[in-house]
């Protein structure tokens, strides 16, 4: 059974090309928003925050049990 991700809907946004099961996720430090989203063909997750974007690995994701360093995960996406 896939671990599962529960996504409000308010936070959702939609798929791109690159991307799916794109949402937001509120900065713990400011106001800023920042994106989540699963990569489509590679299947890792990212996030938009300047520590993602560096080293490939934020808090963000650690928060939410997803493995960082772009190593492919895949999940059950839950939306409520
Ligand atoms: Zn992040």
């Amino acid at each position: 059974m896939l671990p599962e991700i529960r996504i409000h809907n308010a936070l959702r946004l939609p798929d791109n090309d690159q991307w799916q099961f794109r949402f937001h996720i509120e900065s713990a430090s400011s106001n800023r928003l920042y994106v989540i989203a699963q990569h489509r063909k590679k299947l890792h997750w990212a996030c938009s925050c300047p520590g993602w974007k560096r080293h490939r690995c934020c808090k963000h994701l650690t928060a939410l049990r997803i493995p960082n360093y772009e190593q492919p995960y895949e999940v059950n996406i839950i939306n409520y």
